[in-house]
């Protein structure tokens, strides 16, 4: 979009801290202000009804909104687009309404009986490694789908039949039904559930599909994950959901990806963090040490005298945005010195004379802090 997009929290009039409950209530109030039913044909309430729709969708999803305050708008952008890009443009709003609105807006308000319809969105998921995560992959799945049944072409009526005019809505496909709403009594035009919105009625049904006008198979879809996508993400796969109705376009599949804990990585957002062990040696001498990073080890020069618990940053090692694969989080470390054991009589004796050398530093570098201690600590 060429036009500068407005601000989230601005377009609900909300503060950025605002909670759940304060987002749905200005939401609420929004959606019923401008919902096209209630101004059919102005483009301008359906923009703004749009727009809300679009910031609630976002910020009443804690990782979408996560990920909205930390990069903007941009967090959306782009993706892996085409098929399996991530998902956020078609967002299920239906499922929003109904959670907020009851039936009030199902029924005739979205859905158009007898004019063609795009078929309901398929989900699934898919588990993949915290690798995979980090830099995309791509994964096939099996889906058992729908097809047009090749003997009817999706009729639902035996070849040769006739199908007759459905005599509950006189063809028209759809019913008024009037109904109790917070909004007092509306009528509602909904799908005629005699012939769910076709207008009429199959008499001698196809025997291969048994009138349904599909027959199930199973297929293998490859799904492309683009790399930084998290734990909760979807991807949305476009026309791999169920069928069209009328001639409308398929559905699409949804596929939430789960990323399998990592032994030693943990992510938040697009940082990595992790433990890694250097020797007393390393850690009181400095020196290299190897480290596990998502692309492998990598070579850290230790400071001499680095305490345990110290933590280091590997800038650019962590997860890829997933608006740009080239932007990554950090890699946060901490080292964690291991105290030897199992000493042979010969590292025995070295640490002693160590001890003999440096022994007693603590005392010596801070007469003055702490209780006096009682004589000489001993420690082999
Ligand atoms: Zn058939
Ligand atoms: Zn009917």
């Amino acid at each position: 979009m060429a036009e500068q997009k407005r601000d989230y929290y601005e377009v609900l009039g909300v503060s950025k801290t605002a909670t759940e409950d304060e987002l749905k209530k200005a939401y609420r109030q929004l959606a019923k202000k401008y919902h096209p039913d209630m101004h059919p044909g102005d483009k301008e309430a359906e923009a703004k009804f749009k727009e809300a729709s679009e910031a609630y969708a976002v910020l009443s999803d804690a990782d979408k909104r996560r990920q909205y305050d930390q990069f903007g708008h941009a967090a959306f952008d782009g993706g892996a687009g085409g098929a399996g890009g991530f998902d956020f443009s078609g967002m299920d709003f239906s499922d929003i309404f109904s959670d907020l609105f009851g039936d009030f807006f199902g029924g005739g308000a979205r859905r158009q009986s007898n004019g063609p319809m795009k078929g309901q969105n398929l989900h699934t998921s898919v588990v993949i490694t915290f690798e995979e995560a980090a830099f995309g992959c791509e994964k096939e799945i099996e889906m058992v789908l729908k097809d047009e049944c090749t003997i009817c072409h999706g009729s639902g009526a035996k070849p040769g039949s006739q199908k007759v005019t459905c005599s509950k809505c006189g063809g028209k496909g759809r019913v008024v039904m009037t109904s109790q709403s917070l909004f007092g009594m509306v009528q509602n035009v909904t799908t005629c559930p005699d012939c769910h919105g076709t207008g009429q009625i199959i008499k001698e049904k196809c025997p291969d599909c048994h009138g349904t006008g599909y027959i199930a198979k199973k297929k293998r879809i490859e799904v492309s994950i683009p790399a930084g996508i998290d734990s909760g993400q979807r991807v949305r796969i476009r026309d791999k959901g169920e069928p069209g109705v009328n001639g409308g376009p398929r559905g699409d599949l949804l596929v939430e990806v789960r990323v399998k804990d990592h032994p030693i990585f943990q992510r938040r957002d697009f940082d990595i963090y992790s433990n890694a062990p250097i020797s007393f040696a390393q850690a009181a001498l400095g020196g290299e040490v190897l480290i596990d990073t998502i692309d492998g080890k990598v070579l850290y020069e230790v400071a001499p005298g680095t305490q345990t618990d110290t933590r280091i940053r590997l800038r650019g090692k962590g997860i890829p945005s997933l608006r740009n694969k080239n932007m990554r989080g950090d890699h946060y470390v901490n080292l964690v010195v291991q105290v030897p054991t199992g000493l042979n009589a010969k590292a025995k004796e070295a640490l002693k004379a160590f001890d003999a050398e440096t022994g007693n530093t603590l005392e010596k570098k801070t007469p003055n802090d702490g209780p006096k201690k009682k004589g000489k600590k001993k420690f082999f």
